[in-house]
């Protein structure tokens, strides 16, 4: 549906925001762009859109490079969502969101009636939303109405440019749902931008992990969370990773996880040490720190490790930051 070949941009300082990107967003995908700020992933939107010409390469809609369509009829087929979105002050909700196939010259009653499904399916009442002004509704509000916009002249592609992250993690939280849910039934290809992993993990079929205008690795949320494919990732998987770990019913760490093996000479350090069973979990486990300074990690018979104070609680601290099993 999207193909990268080779896609560079640089910008007048003739360093390279985005470098020799190539790949392909698939129809009907939501599509995850995610890496730090300044890594180049409103650039990579804005190529789509031609609101950045690349400087190398090739982009293709459906096969066909976007310099070959018209600019109008390439922006009419791709919706578009900011962080903050501009809703016109002066004009109520319909009005607002019927702008774009007001231009496309598309009939007025049609017109709204997709507005009023897609305000419903979006969670708000046609009735009492359509002739509100902007400054009437909430933040959340007005970024719902920025998707019903964006998604008004029934474009085939969306792109969302961290549109929640402005947003309080309760509201974030419901839009995150409510688009899962709309994408359900109106399966867009979607690219959508966030430096949030937690929300990438959550929404993304597909994520595509940069850094320095680089891709570091493409995969399922499933493949990010559980194969990072570099230090990079799982850095910034961060602790997405334990909670990714807990909506996947995912066991919490134990003692065999986080514990040392005993070092050749480590009968001695060992030596009077507590005993605790290898699966005793990171709870009951925390307790038994508290009470000692070192642990003798069993199953059954054996010693499958050493746990120190010190270094086991920075190990936790680290799951907990950096995420992964270490
Ligand atoms: P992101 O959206 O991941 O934060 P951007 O695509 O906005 O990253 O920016 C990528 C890099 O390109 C950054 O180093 C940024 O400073 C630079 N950049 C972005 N826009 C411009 C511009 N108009 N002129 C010069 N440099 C820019
Ligand atoms: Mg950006």
């Amino acid at each position: 549906m999207i193909s990268f070949e080779g896609v560079t941009k640089r910008y007048d300082d003739g360093r390279a925001a985005v470098d020799e990107l190539s790949f392909e967003v698939n129809k009907g995908e939501f599509f995850v762009l995610i890496g730090p700020s300044g890594c180049g992933k409103t650039t990579v939107l804005k190529m789509i859109n031609r609101l950045i010409e690349a400087s190398g390469g090739r982009i293709l809609i459906e096969g066909r490079p976007i310099g070959d369509y018209k600019l109008n009829e390439l922006r009419w087929n791709i919706g578009y969502v900011l962080q903050q979105i501009a809703l016109f002050p002066h004009m109520n909700i319909a009005e607002n969101v019927a702008v774009v196939p007001e231009l496309m010259q598309r009939p007025r009653e049609e017109t709204a009636k997709t507005v009023d499904r897609l305000l419903h399916q979006v969670g708000l009442d046609p009735k009492v939303y359509r002739g509100k002004r902007p400054s009437e509704l909430s933040g959340g509000q007005q970024q719902r109405v920025g998707v019903v916009r964006a998604l008004a002249a029934d474009p085939d592609i969306l792109l969302m440019d961290e549109p929640f992250s402005a947003l309080d993690p309760v509201t974030r939280e419901k839009l995150q749902n409510d688009l899962l849910e709309l994408q359900r039934s109106i399966r867009k290809t979607i690219v959508f931008v966030t430096h949030d992993m937690r929300e990438a993990l959550k929404l993304g079929d597909r994520i595509c992990v940069m850094n320095g205008g680089r891709i570091v690795q493409i995969g399922t949320p499933d493949d990010i969370l559980h194969r990072p494919a570099t230090h990079f990732v799982r850095e910034f998987l961060g602790d997405a990773a334990e909670s990714g770990r807990a909506r996947e019913g995912l066991p919490p760490l134990t003692a065999e996880d986080l514990a040392d093996p005993l070092e050749p000479d480590g009968r001695l350090t060992a030596e009077g040490a507590v005993s605790i069973g290898a699966d005793t979990e990171i709870g009951e486990l925390l307790w038994h720190l508290a009470a000692e300074e070192r642990l003798l990690v069993r199953r059954g018979d054996d010693v499958v490790g050493l746990l120190e104070r010190e270094r086991t609680l920075k190990r936790i601290a680290r799951e907990f930051e950096e995420g992964g099993r270490g």
